[in-house]
């Protein structure tokens, strides 16, 4: 008969049809299923060690010969069964106070046993309920010596005997039938440059591993697939956006550009005009611009935004800005009117509460040059943008990447930027954005200071009460920050409003004070959003819709309050609201109930740094990888090998093996990537849509 990989898992030995139905709703249905299901762990039994050197309590592997065995009586007539083992130092007991049935009988004078367990020492030493398995020529062993894979099993599971040692067992039935079925997923070359083992080799050691390196070494291997998948459909995607041509490479800048700059209120710093350059020179290339701007809070993107935008309005095109949230978009409606004003260029907003929308649709198919600023109202199906030229993403973490084709509504000659605040880790912008290109805004506009964190414990306004009062009576402007989640949305609210209520009428008040949140109309956030800017208003307490977006140079206290409850890139998000101008700024960390460790390694973050990328990388670690991206949002693949904090450098030789693969057979149809091609097919064929839609 011909093995298949992808056979029924009945068809492996051991495997019964009750066990085939369990196994099934654990999502194991075929053998691949099977050989994917990878220990979780292992229990290092590579040592055998000496009777006479056993430690009490550890675990340990002995290898020995039966000396004696047999039934014994307790007090009170408990039975239970005896094992007198030896090696040349000295005698070892097994001893079983259950299951005595199974193991009556099993044993012979002068049989060879390795046996592991953790051993106790009463007279002489002793390991109740040990593993053994007897010493053969024939077979490796498969419980009791070596490194011993432990799977990840269930109750469920366990009924039919599939704790670790049942999986054991047919794992090695399953290897021994198919090993030969598992399809070559890389070509010679690349194994060979990358020093890697044949797929079934690695996958053999990751169920059975003889040691630590050789366990190390096939994981890599496994993990270097992986990773080289996903970077060969990043490859693919960022060729189709190569071999698109665009209508039309922009002009250099001209006189609308020059204008724009002279009427800026400070410089650019050089950061600032590293990029702009970069921008310009992609805007001005034939093939449409795909670039990714990571900058820390209050580092300088928006302007660099707008002098993208100026560039493609000088050429008589459209420019589109994208954001989260319509606090922000009303930001940046200010921002841009106030930047664009010295040129005159027609602005749009575009939101969901926004009056007079058809008549903004209609604008938008007339040819002549705008822009327009709005959120995910922007990606509604009646917007129909003509001459469109140049998508901007801000805060676009916030975004699904569906969301982001969507702005591009098929148009994959429009140049398109992203930003974002929140620093990703290198390691994950290599494989989330690996088409794109970077570019990253590494300082400040000058005179920024420190910001000073501190934390505040429960019970303790006073102190954040005077705080903030000093604030107002220097002229400073504060934040106070209310959580607000789904689940107790209600209560959130009503902690925010209370707060606004006492504040207001205390000192604090006399100074000017605000109040923010969803619930409110837009002209109303309007409303409180000019007073706050203009300096009436000294603070501003409000919801989380401040996160982002929010910019007041005078502002220099930020309290957050329930600080255990936000995430860590929000919570730097928020502190990132001050520190704006040139006086010293605090972030308050107020705590409103208990920490959870996680809770306490966040603060810790906070505290330790005010570097956006250092707390992305803490973020990576506390959250991990699925968590920290919000895998289904972010197409983030879920890795079984690869570990994305730590294989960094896997990761780049994947990369540039997919890239130069690509490069070479953009379409894999030469005769050596025929199964990197027929893998792809089969395995990402999902992803492949995917990869399409950019
Ligand atoms: P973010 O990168 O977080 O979007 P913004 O674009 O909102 O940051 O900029 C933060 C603040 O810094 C704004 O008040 C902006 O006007 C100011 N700013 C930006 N660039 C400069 C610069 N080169 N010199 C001085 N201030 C600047
Ligand atoms: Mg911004």
């Amino acid at each position: 008969m011909n093995e298949n990989i992808d056979d029924d898992i009945q068809f492996v030995k051991g495997v019964g049809p009750k066990r085939a139905d369990i196994l099934k709703e654990h999502g194991i249905s075929t053998v691949r299923d099977l050989l994917f299901f990878v220990p979780r762990r292992y229990l290092d039994r590579t040592k055998i060690t000496p009777i006479s050197e056993l430690n009490p309590v550890s675990d340990v592997t002995v290898m020995a010969t039966v000396e004696s065995y047999g039934t014994k009586y307790g007090r009170g007539g408990r039975k239970f069964y005896i094992v007198n083992v030896t090696d040349n130092t000295s005698t070892l007991e097994l001893i079983w106070y259950q299951n005595i049935k199974f193991i009556e009988g099993l044993f012979e004078e002068g049989d060879v046993l390795y046996i592991s367990g953790k051993t106790s020492k009463l007279v002489y030493p002793q390991i109740a309920h040990p593993e053994f398995e007897f010493v053969s020529d024939r077979e490796e062993p498969l419980h009791s010596m070596g490194l011993i894979p432990l799977y990840p099993t269930t109750a469920e599971l366990k009924k039919i005997y599939l704790d670790s040692r049942g999986f054991r067992r047919i794992q090695r039935t399953a290897l021994e039938k198919y090993i030969n079925c598992i399809e070559e997923d890389l070509n010679a070359e690349i194994a060979e440059q990358n020093d890697l083992v044949p797929v079934a080799e690695a996958l053999t050691n990751i169920h059975f591993p003889k040691t630590e390196e050789q366990l190390e070494s096939s994981r890599k291997r496994l993990a270097f697939s992986e990773l080289f998948y996903i970077e060969l459909l990043l490859a693919m995607r960022r060729t189709k956006v190569e071999l698109k041509t665009k209508l039309l490479a922009f002009n250099k800048p001209g006189d609308l550009v020059r204008r724009f700059g002279t009427k800026l209120p400070f410089k650019l710093t050089s950061s600032q005009r590293k990029v702009v350059t970069e921008i310009y020179t992609d805007m001005a290339s034939k093939r449409p611009m795909r670039r990714l701007l990571q900058g820390d809070v209050g580092s300088g993107k928006t302007v660099v935004a707008a002098l993208a935008c100026a560039l493609a309005i000088e050429n008589g095109y459209k420019a589109a800005v994208m954001v989260p949230t319509e606090v922000l978009a009303e930001q940046h409606f200010i921002n841009f009117r106030r930047m664009f004003a010295p040129v005159g260029t027609e602005i749009l907003l575009l939101t969901a509460g926004a009056k007079e929308k058809s008549s903004i649709y209609e604008r938008l198919t007339n040819d002549a040059p705008c822009l327009i600023i709005g959120t995910h109202a922007l990606i509604q199906e009646k917007v129909n943008i003509h001459k469109f030229g140049l998508a901007i993403i801000d805060e676009q973490h916030r975004f699904g990447v569906r969301q982001r084709t969507d702005l591009l509504s098929g148009n994959g000659s429009v140049d398109l930027l992203l930003m974002t605040a929140t620093p990703i880790p290198r390691t994950l912008a290599i494989t989330i954005y690996g088409d794109f290109d970077y570019s990253v805004i590494d300082e400040f506009p000058p005179g920024r200071k420190l910001i000073e964190t501190v934390l505040v414990d429960e019970g303790n306004e006073r102190q954040v009460f005077e705080e903030i009062l000093q604030q107002c009576k220097a002229g400073q402007q504060v934040y106070v920050v209310y959580p607000l989640v789904e689940t107790s949305e209600k209560l959130d609210l009503q902690a925010a409003v209370d707060a606004y209520q006492k504040l207001k009428n205390g000192p604090i008040g006399k100074f000017g004070i605000g109040l923010l949140h969803g619930r409110m109309s837009t002209s109303e956030k309007e409303k409180v959003l000019s007073e706050f800017n203009s300096g009436r208003t000294k603070t501003l307490i409000s919801t989380t819709v401040i996160e982002v977006g929010i910019d007041s140079p005078q502002a220099t206290l930020m309290v957050v309050v329930g600080a255990e409850r936000y995430g860590l890139s929000q919570l730097h998000q928020l502190r990132g609201r001050v520190g704006r101008g040139n006086k010293q700024s605090k972030c308050i960390l107020k705590l409103t109930g208990n920490l959870t460790d996680e809770g306490r390694r966040r603060i810790e973050a906070m505290l330790a740094t005010d570097d956006g990328f250092a707390i992305a990388e803490f973020d990576l670690q506390i959250r991990g990888p699925g968590e920290f991206f919000g895998t289904r949002q972010h197409g983030f693949p879920e890795f079984k090998f690869a570990n994305i904090t730590t294989d960094m450098h896997l990761l780049i030789q994947a990369r540039e093996a997919a890239f130069s693969l690509i490069k070479n057979d953009p379409d894999l149809i030469h005769i050596e990537n025929n199964h990197i091609r027929k893998h792809l097919l089969k395995h990402y064929s999902a992803a492949l849509k995917f990869a399409d839609a950019g």
